[in-house]
Order: C-alpha cells, then structure tokens, then sequence
C-alpha cells in the first residue's frame, strides 16, 4: 500500500504536518454509547486510527455521552472491546460528560459575551419564527433580555427550578443566516434524567453543536473527521471555537460507509433487537462488529475492507459482496481444511472390511507454513451429502449415481451398486463397493474419476449443529425503501441444519479457530456450542464450489 495515492483527508494532513501549522496530529473517534458499533464506524475507526499510525501523534477514544437518555455503560463496553479486537488501541479514555462543567463555563462565557439567551418560546414558536431555507427567520420576543437576567435563568434551569422544556438556551447568532442551524440554534435543555456517568448531578445538558467541537478543543484535537451530514454543521463548530478563543479544531467530512442489504444506523439496529428480530447485537446477521465477529470475521479482513472502500467526499453504496471477498481471502490462507457433511446419508462400502484405518489429510495447501496434515479415520459406514448422489444422473453428472464412480476426498474410488428407499421413495442408503488400490497418494488403480466428494465415518463422526445466513434483507436498500424498513427483512436469512456430522477432530475446535468445511464453505464455532452439542456458523460461502 506505499504505492497507493493519498486519500484527500491525508492530503490535508500531510500539508499540515509539512507547514508547520501543528507538530502533532490528534484524531478522536467520537461515538454516542448508545448501541453497539457497525461496519460503517469500523470505516471511522480505520480512518482515525490508521492516520495517527501513518504520521505519528495518537487518537483519542471519547464518548459522545451527552444525551442522558439513550446512553448505557453496557454499550461503553462494547465499544471499547470491539475497537480493540479491530487491533487498534486509544491514548486516552475520555467522556464527553466529563467536560460538563467545562461546557457549562463556556455557556455562561457566551452570555456574558451577549452571545446567547435563554428563551422560553415553546417549541412551536420556535419552529414558527425559524423562517425556511429561502426566507429569513424572525427574532425570538426573548433575543434581547439583559445579560444579568440571562445568567440568572441560565442559573436556575441548572439548579432544577424548572420543567423540561420550559426553558432552553440559545446561541445569539443570525436568524437571517443562509444556514438555517445558524439561526440562533438551541445549545442547552433542561432533561430531568439520569445520566450514566454524573448521575443527577446534571438536568440541563448541551446540545450535540455545543459539546463536540468543545470537546475536540478541549483535547486538543488537530483534525476532527465527521460524517458528510455534518457539513452545515461546520460553520457553527467553527463559531463557537472562535468567539470562545479556544483552540482551534477543524472538522472535516467525507462519505459515510453504505452498505447493500443492511441497515446501519444504531436506531434501526436497536430495533432489531428490542423487537426480537434478531438474536441480539451480536446475531451474526447483524453489520455490527460483534456480529461479524460471531460470524467468523477477522479484524484483518474487516480492516482489509475499510482499506478498499477507501475515503471519498461523495456518498457511495458498497457492495455487501466486498466484504465477504475479503474475508474469503483472508480464510483462504488461513483457514484449515475439514470435512463436514450438512444433510446427511449413509453410504455403505460393501466390500471394506478392514474395520478402520487411519487416512492422512492436508490441512492447508494454501496455507505460508504448508498447513500441515491430521488424522482422518476411514470405516465401512460414511456420511455422505445426500445432494451428492442422483437416482437419475442429470447430464455432466460426475458424482455418485447407480454404477457411477467418484473418489472419497482423502481416501478411495468406489462405484455405487445399489440404493435402498423408504416406503416414501426417499432414498435411505447408498451401497458401494471401493477400489482397494486407489488410495489418494498410493493410487496404481488407473481409473480415473471426474468427481470428488467429502464424507465422514460414521462411527468416528461428531454431530453438530449448522446455521447458514443469508442477506438480513431482501432489498439492497432497505432504507430507501417505501414503508417500514422491516417490511424488507429476508425471512430465509437463518437457517439451521441441525443434524449434521463433522470430523471428529473438529471436536477439538474454539472460537478462535475458523475451517474450511470442504465444498461447503467457512465456519467457526458459536458461543452457543457445548460440548454436548457443537453449533458452527458459515461465516460466507466458497468462491468456487464445485461445478455442479
Ligand atoms: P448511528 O446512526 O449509527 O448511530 P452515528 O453517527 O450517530 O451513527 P456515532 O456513535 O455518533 O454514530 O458515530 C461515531 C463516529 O462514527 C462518528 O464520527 C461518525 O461519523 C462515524 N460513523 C457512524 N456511522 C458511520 C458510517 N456509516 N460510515 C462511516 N462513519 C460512520
Ligand atoms: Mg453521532
Ligand atoms: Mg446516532
């Protein structure tokens, strides 16, 4: 990646870096602890982290904790332990409710400065005087109250004299600016609610235009990387720093991350949850970290992801199939090869009667080390897919059908010579006979054969419990999408396999460890597994399955 052309936000960097203007770079990533972190601010995390890697300086981790209403310690958790599994690590721990009184030291600044008032309009007033986008707006009949009557309102909606919303505090700004956030926007309410960190030491609390480019000030930081929504934003964040002359930050916007078939905002994602559409935040369907986490994604693909999709200043929608690209390629190299078989039947070896034996398979040819080799035990009686044998062979049919040959991964040919069926015409069991000298490795049979399956004995097998995902929704825009944007979730996006047998090395497996189920995909282990009952996830499908 030296090769590669700066993205536009390196640019600013490298720039200020070379002129001087700061010695040391200082990011932040700023997230509300008001649900668990996405894809889309594993982009922010990248972005953030991976500058202050690049040129030095460090990257602060600060929650944006001032809304007492939706924010939980559970979800400050959460996020830290996901940024940390993405492999990157904060300098200081910080909270934006930490800053309060320093907040409400620069609101009072402001009054004394006959830059803010305390309005007690309603809401409705509010909105009515606001003007539209093309017309001015009009003055609040409480813009002009005296600076000592200011600071006593101001003192008193903080010492709890009134009721929600009967008062609020205003920037004194422009009501005629082009910018309707510029027009006198509201900087403090009155919320009578406990606040996760300060209890009820607070009942007024800073709007978010009032906390975070303070916030940014007060650490000190150099470039505060936001969202494009926040674009009109940007002019009131730099009003404030300038008319309370503290140190200058600079906000800079560049496209958020979209992704097809998913949603991602925390909002929509709690829904999810709260409403018991998923299994919880961490549901592997779900775009969360710690969903993709419990699905078999590794911190290097998710990363590998960001680092494609790159920073652009124009919003864009990223294929969800990016992302299982990367970490297919990531598993590839990584990923031991093992056999499971999801949807099961017998396959008897009529003529075997060496009881077991022991057969040697690779683990990883694609593997840097060479991967290694395990123990495969081989008997009389297999597991096979039942996809994998046809009564009456489609044309190109290189598997199992009645008189066909196919070679058992690992181990030998064998011909099928018979098929027994229920009363319901299902078909029960395959009887094959084996071609002794056509071990893999040791083959003097001469026959060759176009098809190989995967198997496991019978005797030797573990049983395990399968869930294959699909897409969470059937639209690729859900959100742009008429109605409510559950009306779109994918009824088939879970599906259990709950009979299925694996090798019994797979017993051995943690959660750490991710496989190559041959031909049928990669998997980890879920945290729901015993060892009673084993339970893996698909983390994605093969590229290239077999040709059917
Ligand atoms: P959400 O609607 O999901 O709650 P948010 O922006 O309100 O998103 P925050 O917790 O405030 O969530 O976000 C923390 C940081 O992550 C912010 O700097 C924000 O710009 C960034 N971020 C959030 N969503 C995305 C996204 N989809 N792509 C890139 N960055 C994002
Ligand atoms: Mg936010
Ligand atoms: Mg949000």
């Amino acid at each position: 990646s030296e090769e590669k052309s700066l993205n536009f936000i390196e640019e600013i960097v490298e720039n200020d870096l070379n002129s001087g203007k700061y010695d040391t770079l200082v990011t932040r990533f700023p997230p509300e602890p008001n649900g668990y972190l996405h894809i889309g601010h594993a982009k922010a995390i990248c972005l953030n982290f991976g500058l202050t890697q690049k040129y030095g300086g460090y990257t602060n981790l600060r929650f944006d904790d001032t809304n007492p209403v939706t924010e939980k310690t559970e979800y400050v958790n959460s996020q830290q332990e996901d940024i940390k599994w993405l492999g990157f690590n904060w300098k200081n721990e910080l909270y934006a409710s930490d800053y309060f009184d320093e907040l409400y030291a620069f609101a009072v600044k402001l009054i004394e400065k006959g830059l803010a008032y305390v309005d007690e309009s309603s809401a409705d007033e509010i909105a009515a005087l606001k003007g539209t986008p093309t017309e001015p707006g009009q003055d609040s009949p409480f813009r002009n109250r005296s600076v000592e009557e200011n600071l006593d309102l101001f003192t008193r909606m903080k010492n709890g004299e009134f009721a929600d919303g009967a008062y609020i505090l205003r920037a004194k700004i422009d009501m005629a600016s082009p910018n309707m956030l510029m027009r006198d926007p509201i900087i403090y309410r009155i919320k009578h609610a406990e606040h996760h960190r300060t209890g009820n030491k607070w009942c007024i609390y800073p709007m978010y235009d009032f906390a975070h480019g303070q916030s940014d000030s007060i650490e000190h930081i150099t470039h505060s990387i936001c969202t494009l929504e926040y674009v009109s934003h940007r002019e009131l964040y730099d009003w404030f720093i300038e008319k309370l002359e503290i140190f200058p930050s600079k906000q800079y916007e560049f496209a958020r991350l979209n992704l097809t078939s998913t949603v991602m905002s925390k909002r929509k994602l709690l829904q999810l949850v709260n409403e018991n559409l998923v299994s919880g935040w961490d549901d592997p369907r779900m775009p969360t970290i710690s969903g993709l986490r419990r699905r078999g994604f590794t911190p290097k693909s998710v990363r590998e992801f960001c680092e494609r999709i790159g920073i652009a200043k124009r919003e864009n929608l990223i294929e969800l199939s990016l992302l299982e690209f990367c970490i297919r390629e990531d598993l590839n190299k990584t990923a031991n090869r093992v056999m499971a078989v999801l949807d099961p039947i017998k396959l008897v070896i009529t003529n075997y009667d060496k009881g077991t034996e022991e057969l040697i398979g690779e683990n990883n040819p694609e593997a840097e080390d060479g991967g290694g080799t395990r123990v495969i035990p081989f008997s009389n009686e297999l597991w096979i897919e039942r996809e994998d044998f046809m009564e009456v062979p489609a044309k190109k049919w290189f598997r199992l059908a009645p008189g066909a040959m196919v070679r058992l991964k690992f181990a030998y040919i064998v011909k099928c010579e018979d098929f027994v069926k229920d009363e319901n015409g299902n078909v029960t069991e395959i009887h094959c006979t084996y071609i002794p000298e056509s071990k893999s490795g040791s083959d003097t049979s001469g026959i060759n054969v176009k098809g190989t399956i995967h198997w496991v004995s019978a005797q030797h097998a573990k049983t395990a419990e399968i869930r294959l995902y699909d897409r969470l929704f059937t639209s690729e825009t859900p959100d742009a999408e008429e109605g409510d944007f559950k009306e779109y979730l994918n009824p088939e996006s879970l599906k259990v396999l709950s009979n299925a047998y694996i090798e019994p090395a797979l017993a051995e497996a943690d959660l750490d460890g991710r496989y190559q189920f041959i031909r049928k995909g990669y998997f980890c282990l879920d945290k729901d597994s015993t060892s009673d009952k084993l339970v893996f996830n698909r983390t994605v499908t093969l590229k290239d399955t077999f040709k059917k």
